[in-house]
């Protein structure tokens, strides 16, 4: 499906279909219940915890923009990935990738610990471990990628097809790219999970989530497991949301030039050690994000010389990057993955997750990208500024160096 036709969808699904008042924009429905049309007559809608015209609006613009057959939108992402496990029975196999978003693996680990299915947890680009635990015939199988914050990638289309041969179901959670930049189903998923609080809201005011479904009975099994859970999502969540979607094409486009334009900067500052980024050719799956990929998003990550002291250093400087957890708005977002996102895992478990005290992740907005490269630019300065009075002593002996040939000595 082409990018244009994504925008068409996004900003028309629901317009004009307003058979009351003619209103251009779908209403907002509130109502908790509707009546029937006469005894033993039910409309297409009685109750909103099972359906509601707003969210059903939301649901058909989100399973287009996927190609899927049909979606739930759900409470929140947790309640979109609490939904995925709802079709698992104690005696199957669920397979997730070790660095999956936090959130997630508590979910699965923990209802694991209780019974709920037996779990295995394994690097999904080791293909020998994956091969044999494909071995075993897994119920599901569950993929995320790009991975937060050191944007791995996995092979969608590859893992599918080796998934499916074992009757194992694949779930991806495209949280990190949105159906603009990636359409997991198209590569052979079955399910497509969102935590439509990041990208497809996109505004950093409603927490929500989705599942999309390949098939029609998918789809209507895992609507009646919603209803039977209780986690669908608000009316006025799918509101918004909705209206957030309309321009999540166009977002997308600004998100990705601006991230393009922080990676140039970074990629070469002598501040930085390295960047991660799908979209730098020295990437390790960066011919992969080509092909998997219609774009390489706007998260990024990357690891500054100098310490703890730099990153506290480059934090206090900068202006339009709010220091905040979750990602996908607007607005610029920095975060320091070892004492906030990631905080809940032992110092030695990061370690071997390969995210370190340095390491610093951004979620690039829609502002102006010079006035945030500028910005960026100034708070690295500033880092290296003070990581060189801090260290002042170690450069006694390299008084000849200019500020850069310092900081590659130092780094
Ligand atoms: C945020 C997030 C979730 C959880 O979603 P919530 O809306 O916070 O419940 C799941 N997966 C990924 C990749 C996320 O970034």
């Amino acid at each position: 499906m082409s990018q244009e036709k994504l925008a068409t969808i996004a900003a028309q699904q629901g317009i004009c279909t307003d058979g009351n008042h003619g209103a251009v924009v779908p209403p907002l429905y509130l109502s908790t219940n509707y009546t029937f049309e006469e005894f033993g007559k039910k409309r297409e809608y009685d109750y909103s915890r099972s359906g509601n015209p707003t969210r059903a609006t939301l649901a058909d613009t989100l399973a287009q923009l996927e190609g899927g057959a049909g979606a739930v939108v759900t409470a929140t992402g947790m309640a979109a990935a609490t939904l995925c496990t709802a079709l698992l029975s104690p005696q199957d196999l669920l397979v997730v990738p070790h660095d999956c978003y936090g959130g997630c693996y508590r979910l699965f680990t923990s209802l694991a610990k209780k019974g709920s299915f037996q779990l295995e947890v394994v690097d999904q680009n080791n293909e020998k471990a994956l091969d044999e635990i494909l071995a075993r015939k897994p119920k599901m199988i569950w993929l995320e990628t790009p991975s937060n914050p050191l944007l791995r990638l996995v092979d969608i289309e590859a893992i599918s097809k080796k998934a499916h041969a074992h009757g194992t179901l694949v779930v991806a959670d495209n949280t990190f790219l949105s159906p603009v930049l990636q359409r997991p189903l198209e590569l052979g998923a079955d399910i497509v999970i969102h935590s439509t609080t990041k990208y497809v809201n996109g505004h950093s005011d409603v927490v929500a989530g989705a599942v999309i479904a390949k098939t029609p009975e998918l789809a209507e099994e895992l609507a009646w497991w919603a209803n039977c859970l209780g986690i669908t999502g608000a009316p006025f969540d799918a509101y918004l949301t909705l209206r957030g979607l309309r321009t999540l094409p166009l977002r997308m486009k600004q998100h990705q030039l601006n991230a393009e334009a922080a990676v140039e900067l970074l990629k070469d500052h002598p501040v930085v050690e390295k960047v991660h980024y799908p979209g730098l050719e020295n990437h390790p799956q960066h011919e992969l994000a080509k092909r998997q990929q219609k774009g390489f998003g706007a998260m990024l990550s990357f690891e500054l010389k100098g310490g703890v002291e730099s990153v506290k250093a480059f934090l206090s400087r900068l202006r339009y990057f709010a220091l905040a957890e979750s990602l996908g708005g607007v607005e610029s977002l920095v975060a320091h993955p070892a004492t906030m996102t990631h905080a809940s895992m032992t110092e030695e478990a990061r370690r071997e997750a390969g995210i370190s005290e340095t390491l610093i992740r951004i979620s690039v907005g829609v502002e102006d990208p010079e006035d945030l490269v500028a910005d960026l630019s100034q708070a690295l300065a500033y880092a290296a500024q003070s990581t060189f009075s801090a260290i002042k002593g170690q450069y006694s002996g390299q008084q000849g160096l200019n500020d850069t040939e310092k900081l590659r000595a130092f780094g």
